[in-house]
């Protein structure tokens, strides 16, 4: 496929691409400093051990293109046709850290940063809120400085934080900010936690190939399953890769919560307010980041609500133009596709 891409419209629809990452030196830095010290977890070693020291061609081009928020990015935009990126700190923000006033320092720099980017090409990025969940006040605040003063749409969560998640009581006052300033949350993958990644490294599956999308489904479904959206019936859950595969699986989570809330042999599954499927079609969107399938696109559609799904790139990880041509061809409707690519980006993020 040759087709020349371009921005602008010319299929009756502007891309805006709504997981796109970008990092700074002093985030990286650190990272590389807790691997060397080998105070990383497991799948910070993996994941940052390999892309933040080879040397190879793939791992070049990302380190580069993730620095860039000015020529290099929007040259690829171009190519690619996006005319819009919302960008987040690339996984895991500052969450493997464990000096807060070094994580605190380098999210709320990166905010800066971004919106300082965000500000010289308006027309083409905006920006998504970096927190520090280990201090969960500091980034409810932080959360208002995103929303009011730096004009950022929704915040990025890197999944768990040292092997917490977000329906645990410490992080309370970071669900009730999105909640009630209306922050959309997405919550990104990083590698499992220790206690979770087991032999998955071994194998080479801790990462996005699969370990990414176990872990951050788990974390999705916690929220799910313990009642967050009975108490912020307004909370906005975003997730990337096919929602993580949620749509898939939302019958046979539905069936055995349920028969798990009858049992009573879980203190943490009670009866909610609705089936699982509720909140997934009220409070869930889902983006095909990395999942430029179809098949995986419209079932997503098909579940959750043709309202509810979003075009996604992942650059600078998976900058793959003829994925744009594929999904420019999907067999849905001219108006789904509107949707899809554009107006449902827009509806979330308030743009
Ligand atoms: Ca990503």
């Amino acid at each position: 496929m040759t087709t020349e891409l371009k921005t602008g419209g010319q299929h009756g629809y502007l891309r805006i691409a709504t997981e796109e990452a970008f990092a700074t030196e002093e985030q990286l830095d650190a990272i590389l400093r807790l691997v060397k010290e080998g105070r990383a977890d497991k799948g910070t070693v993996s994941l940052w051990g390999f892309y933040g020291t080879s040397p190879s061609e793939r791992t070049t081009f990302i380190r580069e293109r993730l620095l860039d928020l000015g020529e290099l990015r929007l040259a690829a935009m171009d190519e690619a046709g996006i005319d819009k990126a919302v960008l987040a700190l690339t996984s895991p923000g500052v969450q493997s850290m464990f000096d807060l006033d070094e994580a605190r320092g380098i999210a709320a720099r990166a905010n800066d940063h971004l919106a300082a980017a965000c500000e010289r090409h308006s027309d083409r990025f905006i920006g998504m809120t970096a927190i520090c969940p280990q201090d969960a006040e500091w980034s409810a605040q932080e959360l208002k400085r995103g929303k009011e003063e730096l004009g950022f749409v929704g915040v990025q969560v890197n999944s768990h934080t040292h092997g917490h998640y977000l329906d645990e009581e410490q992080f309370d006052p970071i669900l009730r900010a999105c909640a009630d300033m209306d922050i959309p949350l997405y919550i990104h993958p990083q590698g499992p936690p220790d206690e979770m990644i087991g032999g998955m490294v071994e194998a080479g599956l801790e990462g996005a190939i699969f370990g990414f999308a176990v872990e951050t489904s788990y974390h999705a479904l916690r929220l799910l399953t313990t009642g967050v959206f009975d108490r912020y019936p307004s909370l906005k859950l975003v997730l990337g890769h096919g929602c993580e595969g949620l749509p898939f699986w939302i019958d046979r989570f539905n069936y055995m919560f349920n028969a798990g809330v009858r049992s009573q042999r879980y203190d943490r599954l009670k009866p909610l307010q609705h089936s699982l499927h509720h909140y997934l079609r009220t409070n869930v969107w889902g983006t095909n980041s990395g999942l430029p399938s179809p098949a995986s696109i419209k079932l997503m559609m098909e579940v959750m609500g043709e309202d509810r799904v979003l075009y996604a790139m992942d650059y600078p990880y998976q900058y793959v133009p003829d994925e744009v041509r594929l999904l420019d061809a999907i067999d849905i409707s001219p108006e789904q596709k509107v949707k899809f690519f554009q107006t449902n980006a827009e509806a979330l993020f308030g743009l």
